[in-house]
């Protein structure tokens, strides 16, 4: 399948764990997954924080590591190659590895927040790129900080949701990428496009719950299938 960038007005890329899957970096479910090793209980929610917040910064710098050692793919270089050819593409995405933004992307959401993040509950997020954490308190308050993180029974940030819905909903090409669906909001997600027209291109190597709801499958991992989608020439 060829798709023509030019015919579009405004693009969004939504893509999930698959994405990332051929740069390397571990899934959450499924064998070897992160939590067939951890309990979650112990390091991914705000009560273990509470508990033991060395335990859990520790946990999230070895995912840092994890995941340093890991290098976008070919096909996030096409969605920057997408972004760099049209004036109007927004990237959401479920991932917190940012490696969307390590292949150059520059408009992304991030529904889930990152890895490269960290937030006082009273003063704000701080950015913390590196192996390890620079700072783990808060220079404001002394607080300890926490990865910016939807961590299990965390709600999602409202604004943060909203921006992605509104790009959705006023897109008229929507390409979802190595995501299962099923998780809310993202299962909303093509019904919004669809009901404002928009063509809707799932990619994923297998069939999800929520195919039925895009027109168009292309079923091959997005390393393969992404560095051939896009075809600038105009029509
Ligand atoms: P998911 O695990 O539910 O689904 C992943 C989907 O990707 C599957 O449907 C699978 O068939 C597909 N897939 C596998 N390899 C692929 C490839 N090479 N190319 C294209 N598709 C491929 O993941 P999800 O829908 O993102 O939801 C799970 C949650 O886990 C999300 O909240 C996400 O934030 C989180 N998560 C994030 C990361 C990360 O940051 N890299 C990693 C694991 C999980």
């Amino acid at each position: 399948m060829t798709l023509y960038p030019a015919e579009y007005t405004r693009i969004v890329v939504f893509t999930g764990a698959g994405m990332s899957a051929e740069s390397g970096v571990p899934t959450y479910r499924g064998r070897g997954g992160t939590w067939e090793r951890y309990q979650w209980e112990e390091y991914a929610c705000q009560e273990a924080f509470e508990r033991d917040p060395e335990g859990v910064l520790r946990f999230h710098a070895l995912r840092r590591q994890a995941v340093l050692q890991c290098k976008p793919h070919a096909g996030h270089e096409a969605i920057v190659q997408l972004e760099k050819n049209h004036g109007s593409v927004t990237v959401v995405t479920q991932n917190i590895d940012g490696m969307h933004q390590r292949a150059g992307s520059r408009n992304v959401i991030e529904l889930h927040g990152s890895l490269w993040r960290l937030r006082c509950p009273d003063h704000g997020v701080i950015d913390d790129v590196g192996e390890r954490y620079t700072t783990d308190h808060c220079d404001r308050c002394g607080g300890w900080l926490r990865p910016d993180i939807v961590w299990f029974c965390d709600n999602l940030d409202e604004a943060v949701v909203d921006r992605a819905l509104t790009a959705i909903s006023s897109c008229d090409l929507l390409v979802s990428i190595g995501t299962s669906g099923v998780v809310w909001p993202a299962a909303g997600f093509p019904v919004a496009a669809r009901e404002n027209g928009a063509q809707c291109v799932e990619i994923n190597p297998e069939e999800t719950d929520m195919s039925y709801l895009y027109e168009t499958a292309i079923r091959e991992p997005a390393a393969l299938c992404l560095p051939n989608l896009f075809d600038y020439k105009l029509l």
